[in-house]
């Protein structure tokens, strides 16, 4: 299962610790810049600690998630778990699926602002960190990757060739070149990259090309998300 690399915590930490105020003045007396380092150093190595803690323990609540979920799957059936993640109809005909079974939606498609570096190409589910996710209808794995300010992307490439772009995720329990099937788990939530918080961005690339409204996509395959 792929992890962040170290680095990326250390900037995380330093990040924390100086929107906390701990960096040092430009204009202070040696001696405070020298004291103060040291104690921005080990506020640094604590959140850097804590922040480590807190990956480890969100990698074993999405274990413990998924075990509970597949216990929970054999348990009510397929038509069940398929309705659980919005779909009532057949399982026989089942095109597609929500993603996440528990979320809120957060932040739209094509919104701009501080948060991106562009607007904003997906659509956000804020869910519970360790929350397993799905694939959204039968496709393969064609990504899982540290993906920069996506975090831990999955990308999974539908039969017409639609890529559905799992961003930010905690782990992975898919690798490229498997198929998958609808509602199969993929992974699960997780904070990974350019985050304030656990969330799904979920991406939808028709042909591989520019992302469209996952909303209007999931509605098209006559989901209500
Ligand atoms: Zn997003």
């Amino acid at each position: 299962m792929p992890a962040l690399p170290r680095a990326r915590l250390l900037v995380a930490a330093t990040a924390a610790a100086v929107g906390l105020g701990l960096a040092t003045p430009a204009h202070a007396a040696p001696e405070t810049i020298v004291r103060e380092e040291a104690r921005t150093a080990e506020v640094v190595a604590e959140a850097m600690a804590l922040a480590e803690q807190l990956a480890e323990r969100q990698q074993t609540l999405a274990v413990l998630n998924r075990r509970a979920d597949a216990r929970d799957r054999a348990l009510i059936g397929y038509r069940a778990v398929l309705s659980r993640y919005g779909y009532d109809g057949d399982p026989d005909t089942a095109r597609a699926v929500l993603p996440l079974a528990s979320y809120d939606l957060s932040a739209g498609f094509g919104l701009t602002g501080p948060l991106w570096e562009a607007e904003h190409g997906g659509q956000d589910f804020s869910a519970y960190a360790g929350e397993p996710l799905v694939a959204v209808a039968d496709g393969v794995v064609t990504e899982v990757a540290d993906a920069g300010p996506y975090g831990l992307r999955t990308i999974l490439t539908l039969s017409d060739g639609t890529e559905v772009w799992y961003c930010h995720q905690t782990d992975a329990t898919v690798v490229v070149g498997q198929e998958v099937a609808i509602a199969d788990v993929i992974g699960s939530v997780g904070s990974t990259g350019n985050s304030t918080g656990p969330h799904l961005h979920l991406e939808v690339r028709p042909a591989a090309g520019d992302p469209v409204d996952p909303m209007d996509w999931m509605r098209a395959q006559g989901l209500d998300p």
